[in-house]
């Protein structure tokens, strides 16, 4: 009895979370509060002379420390591509920021429902798990991305019908086809924000002779970013090193360029999502026809992708609402529902 009723006060200091650290960006969902933390997968550690690793700052502060660093401060992005590249920084990170978000000591430890990509081996899921319990997450669960993104914009995926999802990270692109909650068709790019931040930073090598840092390329693709050619001209300030003289220099460039240096990779995307669509079976193949692609992630933000898109497919293309916190909002509402199923004594299968 007494047990019982303390569980209960204890509950209500139990936070259940979901998190999405991707590549690029850790979201995390705090349930009753929304989308807490919107950070950088990034973190700077100082290394001393035994190699001891002391982190010093975290997301968007170490991201601003790209490039700018002494040799003995490095700054890290834990995760490749949707994986775990560096466990230990990986976990210190999302320490980190739970701790940011859920205070230095929940009276419980929360339940949390990670977001992992398709295709995820026994290996890396483990290391997703660990990652979190060590962090102080209590139960963990794992979620499939895509589904977790089809759930966040609220698609009915459950009905035997085909649904396309196309998430553009930061190091992959993910085309899924989803039928009765599940995973039928499902391939990765490895075209996808970052390679338009390479092609900018190639483009202004060889077209201009101008150094620039991916920060300042990522900038500039959010700024002046298109993937179609822009109807009218904007320019921004660009600065960078001149290569031959090794002088600080600055040019203005325009949209029309910015198009131009990233018409490759985005023509990369376009063709992929046409192949995906000619190896989806033609009965989902249809479907999607009728009830468009979702398009998920950062790179649905640069302007003009989602017409693209659809004038590559012929197919009605619709961007989500918050297209970088779909997939932990996503994530989210599974949490609650399989909670809700676990205690009734059913199952969900949710991936
Ligand atoms: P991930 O899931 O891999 O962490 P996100 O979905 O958080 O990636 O997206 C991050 C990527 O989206 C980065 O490459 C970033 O530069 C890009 N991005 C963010 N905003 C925009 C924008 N407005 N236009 C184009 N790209 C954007
Ligand atoms: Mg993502």
């Amino acid at each position: 009895m007494f047990s019982s009723v303390f569980s209960g006060v204890l509950d209500a200091f139990s936070q259940d979370l979901a998190i999405d650290l991707g590549t690029g960006n850790t979201y995390i969902h705090v349930k009753g509060r929304g989308v807490v933390c919107r950070e950088p997968t990034v973190v700077a550690v100082f290394q001393n002379r035994r190699g001891e690793r002391q982190v010093i700052a975290v997301g968007r502060e170490a991201k601003s420390m790209l490039g700018r660093t002494p040799a003995d401060i490095q700054v890290i992005r834990p995760v490749r591509d949707g994986v775990i590249a560096d466990f230990e920084i990986a976990e210190a990170l999302l320490s980190h920021l739970l701790h940011q978000v859920v205070g230095r000591s929940p009276v419980v430890g929360p339940n949390a429902m990670v977001c992992i990509p398709h295709g995820t081996t026994e290996v890396e899921k483990r290391a997703m798990r660990e990652s979190a319990e060590a962090a102080g997450a209590r139960v963990v669960h794992l979620a499939e991305s895509p589904i977790a993104a089809a759930i966040g914009v609220g698609m009915d995926i459950s009905e035997a019908e085909g649904n396309m999802v196309i998430d553009i990270g930061a190091g992959t692109t993910e085309i899924s086809v989803l039928s009765m909650s599940d995973i039928v068709y499902a391939r990765s790019l490895l075209v996808a924000g970052e390679s338009l931040d390479d092609a900018l930073v190639q483009y202004l090598r060889r077209q201009h002779g101008l150094l620039i840092g991916p920060r300042t390329a990522e900038e500039l693709k959010i700024c002046l970013g298109c993937a179609r050619p822009p109807k009218t001209v904007q320019t921004m300030e660009v600065k960078g090193r001149d290569l031959s003289s090794g002088f600080p220099r600055s040019l203005n460039l325009g949209s029309d360029e910015v198009y131009a240096a990233l018409a490759d990779s985005v023509r990369l995307v376009l063709e992929g999502v046409l192949h995906a669509l000619e190896k989806t079976p033609p009965e989902l193949a249809s479907d999607i026809v009728d009830r468009g692609i979702v398009l998920t992630g950062g790179g649905a933000l640069l302007q003009g992708m989602d017409r693209a898109l659809r004038e590559t497919t012929g197919v009605p293309v619709i961007v989500a609402e918050d297209p970088l916190a779909v997939v932990v909002s996503g994530s989210a509402r599974m949490l609650e529902g399989r909670l809700e199923i676990e205690t009734t004594g059913l199952r969900m299968n949710v991936g």
